[in-house]
């Protein structure tokens, strides 16, 4: 075909598709974009001829920017999830031909992918469901991509996918996640596993500034000290940045002046309803959701804090605060208990992939994913690479918190994280997502729990019956009449 085409198109030029336009363009991949109103192709021409006369063409109606790449085509598509990708694909389809193939970029709801993969199928079309992590920085120097749908569509730009993702000491962040919409359906888990991520920092944050006396100095110093150990990450090293900035007028600092009510987009929420559908635990990442619900409620709590403080709450607080902590124990105390709780966490969120992956027939490989997200997404960490190598050890590792070294590093924080939970709960602050790792990790990690009186009394007042310790079988009793 003519040289003049271009090798893949982009449509949406908000934040993310500008971006990640001109990440491919400046790998050297000629690049059409398009974009509904036409002001964001101006500005993604100006951009690309400012950042390096990068290979990027604009265009400014759906026909001849499908006319404008070669065949077979490869479009991205990065618009609002839902509506906007149907009229998207419909705009552009017309023009589209059979071995086409159409990939959707966006935060987009893993059946939706599945539907469009089969009414794209009617016209000969191939389709990816690709989420995209990492943000503004990341589509433009690199994100972590989790491409799922058509083998062949991935096979189509797989070269493109390999220079423009982050690059880690063991390859691109990217992998053909599976058949469907798994490639969403990992982006979403991704984006559950952040939230409880977040939780847990906001969580020792909170313990360390109101239990401990910490100062946003000291604060900021120990998250960057944390940075450099096992908790190393994006999140934390950002948490250490934050803390720095004081408020333009240099009186005190711009985190303490920040509304205590945290917005949300809805992965964590899908999260959370998959992890139930499918009767997978995954209380951190639950109360991570939970928390930004109450968070929302700011009268109310402003109320209850009121309310609640008359019954001596006060009191008792300020006596177990401060006063009696060594700080220094307190830190270290925290930075385990922050740890033991993330792996908890991503137990879950592994688990939730697995168990979908089972019902779907998708064959995630688990490593690979924690391997893919290394680099250039939110919750990169080192510790990823650890999980990477647990599933590598033993891809039908049960939990992350029975293998062998994610066991001995749980053991050995142990004392610390009760310590903190329980510091924590006598003085009144609340700490629901390392609670719900440690309740987590007591629930799974106990030979017996006391279920079987729950299920006596199902059996009781319904007959549901039960299973016996000491020989097999289906039981049930006359409890009333025997009691
Ligand atoms: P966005 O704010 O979600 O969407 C804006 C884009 O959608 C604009 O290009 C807009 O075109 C287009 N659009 C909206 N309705 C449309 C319609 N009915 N028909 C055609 N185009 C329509 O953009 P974004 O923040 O760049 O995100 C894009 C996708 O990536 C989303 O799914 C988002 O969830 C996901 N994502 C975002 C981030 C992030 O950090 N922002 C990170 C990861 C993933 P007009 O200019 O014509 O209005």
């Amino acid at each position: 075909e003519s040289a003049a085409l271009s090798r893949i198109g982009l449509a949406g030029l908000a934040v993310m598709g500008q971006n990640l336009a001109l990440n491919i363009a400046e790998k050297g991949f000629p690049i059409s974009v398009y974009n509904r109103t036409a002001s964001k192709v101006d500005e993604t021409v100006d951009r690309a001829r400012n950042e390096g006369s990068l290979p990027l063409t604009g265009q400014y109606n759906p026909r001849e920017f499908v006319l404008s790449i070669q065949r077979p085509r490869s479009v991205i598509i990065l618009v609002k999830a839902g509506a906007p990708v149907d009229q998207t694909i419909a705009a552009l389809s017309d023009h589209l031909e059979p071995g086409d193939c159409i990939i959707d970029g966006g935060n987009e709801w893993y059946e939706n992918t599945e539907r469009r993969i089969s009414q794209v199928a009617d016209k000969g079309l191939l389709y990816l469901g690709m989420g995209v992590s990492g943000g503004e920085d990341g589509a433009r120097y690199g994100p972590s991509l989790m491409p799922g749908g058509s083998q062949t569509a991935y096979n189509n730009v797989h070269d493109i996918l390999h220079q423009i993702a982050a690059q880690v000491e063991d390859g691109p962040c990217v992998t053909y996640i599976g058949e469907g919409g798994s490639g969403n359906f990992v982006k979403m888990v991704h984006n559950g596993i952040e939230y409880g991520d977040m939780q847990l920092i906001s969580e020792a944050y909170d313990v360390l500034k109101h239990v401990g006396g910490l100062s946003n100095s000291e604060l900021a110093d120990i998250f960057a000290e944390w940075n450099s150990g096992e908790l190393e990450s994006f999140l934390i090293e950002i948490t250490a940045d934050i803390f720095k900035v004081k408020e333009d007028d240099g009186e005190g600092f711009l985190v303490d002046k920040i509304l205590d009510k945290t917005g949300m987009k809805g992965t964590g929420k899908w999260t959370v309803q998959q992890a139930a559908e499918l009767s997978i635990a995954a209380p951190t990442i639950a109360a991570s959701l939970d928390c930004r619900y109450l968070s929302g409620l700011k009268e109310e709590r402003e109320n209850a804090a009121t309310v609640l403080k008359e019954a001596g709450l006060s009191d008792e607080l300020g006596r177990i605060g401060v006063s009696g902590v060594d700080k220094k124990r307190l830190i270290d105390d925290v930075r385990q208990a922050l740890y033991a709780s993330k792996i908890c966490s991503y137990a879950q969120g592994m688990n939730l992939l697995r168990a979908k992956s089972n019902e779907k027939g998708w064959n995630l490989n688990l490593g690979e994913l924690a391997r893919i997200w290394k680099g250039g997404c939110i919750i990169r960490a080192v510790f990823l690479d650890r999980i990477k190598k647990a599933y590598q050890r033993n891809p039908n590792l049960a939990s992350l918190i029975v293998d062998p070294e994610f066991a001995r590093e749980m053991v050995q924080r142990q004392a610390a994280w009760r310590r903190v939970v329980g510091l924590a709960v006598s003085a009144g602050i609340s700490t629901p997502g390392m609670c719900a790792s440690l309740a987590y990790f007591d629930t799974y990690r106990r030979a017996r729990l006391p279920a079987n009186l729950v299920q006596a009394q199902r059996d009781l007042f319904g007959a549901h019956t039960y299973e016996r310790v000491d020989r097999p079988g289906a039981f049930h009793t006359e409890w009333t009449k025997l009691a």
